[in-house]
């Protein structure tokens, strides 16, 4: 689906991304795990195109994404392949963003009827469906603010899934959560892994990614320093800076 070639990202001086190459295949569960400020995030929000880079590129079913102007009115190039990308990528975050004046059963529905312009009375069907999936299917007619955390973020995962996307972003869903409300979300994703769906997971939560990807991708500094598979990554790892980490995780 999407593939990151060799990104070099800066701000300014600062060099958040220094050469890095990633591919979630088909099917795959891809998690990133690393410091905070390790470029996490801006990895996410590159896949996405919410941030273009200095050098590397994102490749979008074998399809180079092109970026045209300077500073701050830099965009992408071409504005039906950023809605291409943002729809068959979902991205869920760590603040999940609900619209508050819409409920939620409406902030479900708004991209795929606006966006996509699907028929409304068929997104409907499918947003009830995708709400009760994620175990909130009697909270479609609250507001935003009548959930807790947990639900609200199973709120943003239906949304993000109601765009039937082709991929699932995930950035750090689950650390705005008390405990307890974690491991309702993680259910969810768990699932969601099950089914066999495409997803990048920026995770802190170390059980999580050990229990659902299918890789592992240590990033320290703006780097890979190590990537596997989890039983690898977790139970041998062999960069010093990821056994660090992980001693210092658990
Ligand atoms: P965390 O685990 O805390 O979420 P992260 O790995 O997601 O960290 P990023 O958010 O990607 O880290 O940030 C990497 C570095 O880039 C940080 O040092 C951050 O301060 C810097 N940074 C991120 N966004 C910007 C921005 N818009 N302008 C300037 N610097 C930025
Ligand atoms: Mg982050």
């Amino acid at each position: 689906v999407i593939e990151i070639r060799d990104l070099h990202k800066s701000y300014g001086a600062l060099e958040v991304l220094r050469g890095v190459s990633l591919l979630a295949p088909r099917g795959h569960v891809v998690s990133l795990i690393g410091s905070s400020g390790s470029g996490k995030s801006t990895l996410l929000r590159c896949c996405n195109l919410l941030e273009d880079s200095q050098q590397g590129e994102v490749v979008f079913e074998g399809e180079p994404v092109r970026w045209r102007g300077e500073g701050m009115a830099r965009h992408p190039a071409d504005r039906a392949q950023v809605t291409r990308i943002r729809t068959n990528l979902s991205m869920v975050f760590q603040q999940f963003n609900l619209w508050s004046h819409m409920t939620i059963l409406q902030n479900v529905m708004e991209a795929p009827v606006t966006v996509l312009k699907r028929a409304p009375a068929e997104v409907e069907a499918k947003a009830r469906g995708y709400l009760a999936k994620v175990g909130i299917g009697d909270k479609a007619d609250c507001w935003p603010a009548q959930l807790s955390g947990g639900q609200q973020q199973r709120a943003a995962i239906a949304r993000a899934l109601c765009m039937e996307p082709r991929a699932l972003l995930f950035d750090e869903p689950t650390s705005a959560l008390d405990p307890e409300l974690e491991q309702e979300v993680v259910k969810v994703i768990k699932a969601l892994a099950e089914e066999g769906r495409t997803m990048l997971i920026v995770t802190h939560d170390m059980r999580l990614a050990a229990d659902v990807s299918d890789h592992v991708v240590f990033l320290h500094k703006g780097l890979i320093e190590e990537e596997g598979p989890p039983d690898t990554l977790f139970g041998a790892p062999r960069s010093e800076r990821l056994r660090q980490f992980l001693s210092a995780t658990r």
